[in-house]
């Protein structure tokens, strides 16, 4: 009841929690009611885990009642599912991993479990994370709560859902060009892609190697923090990992604006942009400058048109060395009747892969191969080199930089399916920010005709806290973040 137009946050369930006027049980319980409430109409979760958040719930609330603290214990969560949960298949929503149980968890689910957290479902993506929409899972399709018949986001769109719909307090997402903060706009909810490095991606599903980063999909910016709180630092089992060390994320959450410096990039607004999206963007861009901020409303990161193409080259070119591991010997899908080993193996890729990840192996090879190695590659590596000194000069001037998270609001399942580029293109915000490794957080900035928003907060490499602290004060003055959609 408590979660189906009144949806708790992680700091308010909390409360309830440690004063014992709720228990985890009696919450985890409300989610589950709440997902086959809603499964049936936005399809967000690929494994309903009933029996293991029940048996998580009673323990942790055990460990309440010994007086346990942590913001974590006891409440609710949906993971993507390419991220290992021992035990509980974890698909990638791929034929080639659908009957793929892991024998071990992944870190960030070690970290969370560490935090007594309840884990009530595996969410749906697009194929191996390759995606806008959630239309490129291979399992089925997901909808966006705020209409049924638009598509979520993507890829991590079953994640952003889970939240959206009441189905979890919050998710964990992953986000190689966007996939955190997009579907986090189109579903109006908070999500965070944390510096390239920040979170460990031991047991993560590899889709491109140099872009790929674990996330945190919540409510509101405080519950944002206290996730990555949990699950931030540095891992000996991921080499990418920064021996950086993590401060408390919640100590950073005020509404002091004055002396900060934002930037608005002015090629994020690019030709095509629905007007709704630029004005509500440049409306709460004001409200932060009448809190105190000072905005330059012209500043010019002129590469930003290369990040698209350089993304299309990096991305796949990464992919198909990551991929090139499922060959039907090792783990997963397996085809049986051929007559020879090369026939084994390539039926197994032919049937296992979808249409968009043979896509992106086929581009990827193809920029790899000798001959065109450099002129392909080598020249996208170089032009990504200029992206990122673009944004160290411009992180000299600005605390954060502020773009919409997506040209449009979400658009139609099935309209831009049939035209990659098209779909590749509702990237254009979020590319860039991944090819330079710094962190961006996306949160609900307005609506039109009933369809949400998002606004990014770009920032330096490591200011996590500067950007919740920005998401926090926004969300302290507006309440488009408090907006459930009515399913
Ligand atoms: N939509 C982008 C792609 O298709 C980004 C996906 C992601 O961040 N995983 O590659």
């Amino acid at each position: 009841m408590i979660l189906s137009n009144n949806q708790l946050t992680i700091h308010e369930a909390h409360r309830l929690l440690k004063s014992r006027q709720l228990s985890s049980v009696e919450l985890t319980k409300a989610c589950l009611e709440r997902i086959h409430q809603v499964e049936p109409k936005v399809h967000a979760l690929v494994t309903i885990t009933d029996e293991l958040a029940l048996r998580q719930a009673q323990k942790a609330d055990e460990l309440l009642a010994g007086g346990d603290t942590n913001p974590l214990t006891g409440i609710p969560l949906v993971i993507k599912d390419n991220m290992c949960t021992k035990g509980v298949r974890t698909t990638c929503s791929s034929r080639m991993l659908e009957n793929f149980v892991p024998p071990y968890d992944a870190a960030v689910v070690e970290k969370l479990n560490g935090c007594g957290v309840v884990v009530v479902g595996k969410a749906n993506m697009d194929e191996f994370a390759m995606g806008s929409s959630t239309e490129n899972s291979a399992l089925f399709i997901t909808h966006n709560p705020w209409d049924l018949s638009r598509v979520p986001g993507g890829s991590s769109g079953g994640s952003a859902v889970g939240v959206a719909a009441g189905e979890a307090i919050y998710a964990i997402g992953s986000d190689t060009g966007g996939s955190i903060r997009q579907p986090a706009g189109f579903c109006s909810v908070t999500g965070l892609k944390p510096t390239y490095g920040r979170v460990s991606r031991y047991g993560l599903v590899a889709f491109a190697s140099s872009l790929d980063q674990i996330g945190p999909l919540t409510q509101d910016a405080t519950d944002c923090a206290l996730v990555l709180n949990a699950i931030a630092g540095y891992d000996t089992r991921d080499s990418t990992s920064v021996p950086e060390p993590t401060p408390d994320y919640t100590q950073c959450l005020n509404t002091d604006l004055n002396g900060f410096h934002i930037g608005v990039p002015k090629e994020y607004f690019v030709k095509g942009m629905q007007d709704e999206v630029e004005i509500a963007i440049k409306a709460a861009i004001s409200q932060l400058e009448e809190m105190g901020a000072t905005v330059d409303w012209e500043v010019s990161l002129p590469h930003t048109p290369y990040a698209l193409a350089v993304y299309y080259i990096i991305a796949p070119s990464e992919a198909s060395a990551n991929l090139a591991r499922y060959d039907g010997v090792k783990y997963g899908f397996s085809y049986q009747d051929a007559d020879s080993m090369w026939e084994a193996m390539e039926k197994t890729r032919q049937y296992g892969f979808g249409a968009e990840v043979k896509r992106r192996i086929m581009l990827g090879t193809y920029a790899l191969s000798a001959g065109y190695y450099d002129a392909w590659y080598l020249k996208a590596q170089k032009v990504r080199t200029l992206i990122r000194q673009e944004f160290d000069q411009a992180f000299e001037k600005f605390d954060a930089l502020i773009t919409p998270t997506s040209p449009t609001v979400p658009f139609k399942i099935g309209e831009k399916i049939d035209d990659p580029l098209q779909m590749y293109l509702s990237d254009v915000c979020t590319l860039p920010i991944n090819i330079a490794g710094v962190p961006a957080i996306s949160i609900p900035a307005g609506f039109a005709d009933g369809l949400p928003i998002g606004m990014q907060i770009i920032g330096k490499p490591f200011s996590e806290e500067t950007l919740l602290k920005v998401a926090y004060a926004y969300q302290q003055a507006t309440e488009w973040h408090k907006r459930k959609p009515n399913i």
